[in-house]
């Protein structure tokens, strides 16, 4: 079920959440459980030059393109940032981002380090990351295997990526390990929701407490 959108009487910046891990250590399935939710929360949707797997919807898990259309896409400086991960090209487009940012409405963001790295830089003060760690290299293997959705070659590059993806944690703001899927999940519900009460999110304070002050009693 739902939960009603995140209502705050007070006028708040939006936030940009960014979940990283490397692949199969849940961060999908966390990123889809906060969106159902939690309506506050908006996808970015990347555009990629992967093929699709066979459960994925063009426009709904990513933007599918060409490697030519995804150059002419940085080249016009479409593209907020973008990375090369497991031999393809994975970027964030501009345009949603800087919108539900200005319009205060938070975003999420599935990207890997790098993506996560270049955003920091652009918007230091919107983002908080989180990454998520597997509890053993052995259950992230597992993991993927069972979920059957690439080929053993690609596994192997997968979990050889894994590592450089881990070697990166120390640049997140938060560290949740995915032990059991439902405590993660509570423990990024409760990140988000103390970034949401942070002071230097919420400009509107400033007239909440004014009024506060000068509130008559009787
Ligand atoms: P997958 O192919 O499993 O969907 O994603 C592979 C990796 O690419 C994941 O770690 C994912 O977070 C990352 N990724 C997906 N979209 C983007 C993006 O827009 N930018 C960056 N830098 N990485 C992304």
């Amino acid at each position: 079920m739902a939960e009603k959108p995140h209502t705050d009487p007070i006028l708040r910046r939006g936030l940009m959440l960014v979940l990283s891990s490397p692949s199969g250590a849940g961060k999908s399935t966390i990123s889809r459980n906060l969106l159902e939710s939690d309506d506050g929360f908006e996808l970015s949707i990347s555009v990629t030059t992967r093929a699709r797997r066979g459960s994925e919807i063009d426009g709904r898990h990513y933007h599918f393109r060409s490697r030519r259309e995804f150059e002419s896409m940085r080249d016009s400086d479409e593209l907020l940032e973008w990375a090369e991960v497991h031999g393809n090209f994975y970027a964030t487009p501009r345009g949603p981002a800087e919108k539900a940012l200005s319009e205060g409405r938070d975003m999420l963001f599935d990207i890997d380090w790098q993506g996560a790295e270049q955003l920091r830089d652009k918007m230091r003060a919107d983002i908080v990351s989180i990454f998520i760690l597997p509890p053993s290299m052995k259950e992230l293997k597992g993991r993927l295997r069972r979920r059957a959705e690439d080929t053993d070659d690609v596994i192997d590059a997968r979990l050889l990526n894994a590592r450089t993806e881990i070697e990166h944690w120390r640049d997140y703001d938060y560290i949740v390990i995915n032990d059991d899927l439902n405590a993660a999940f509570r423990n990024v519900k409760a990140i988000v929701d103390a970034e949401r009460l942070r002071r230097d999110r919420r400009p509107g304070l400033f007239d909440f407490v004014s009024g506060l002050l000068d509130e008559k009693l009787d």
